[in-house]
């Protein structure tokens, strides 16, 4: 599981077996877990709506297997997110 991507180890990913080319996911389409992806590199050039959809999606990944993978490496993500979108 430690070399696995988000997708490998939370089962019922919706990208799973989609192209990454023109996956919704921003993570998945980096070829990057989410723990790796900068999600503050990500949200600020999207439409306020948008940021808005990301950083509350936010709020459910700790009940997620691949963030129970890597709580540490996921938690900073989110922290930062945070503290970039409150300072915006
Ligand atoms: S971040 Fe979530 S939705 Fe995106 S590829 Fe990883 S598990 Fe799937």
């Amino acid at each position: 599981m430690a070399d696995e991507k988000c997708w490998e180890i939370k089962k019922d990913c919706l990208m799973r077996g989609r192209s990454q080319e023109t996956a919704g996911c921003p993570a998945y389409r980096a070829d990057k877990s989410c723990w790796e992806i900068d999600w503050r590199e990500v949200i600020k050039y999207l439409p306020a709506s948008q940021q808005e959809y990301w950083y509350s999606h936010m709020d459910r990944c700790p009940e997620c297997i691949a963030f129970k993978s890597h709580p540490e490496e996921m938690q900073a993500r989110i922290d930062e997110l945070k503290s970039f979108y409150l300072n915006d």
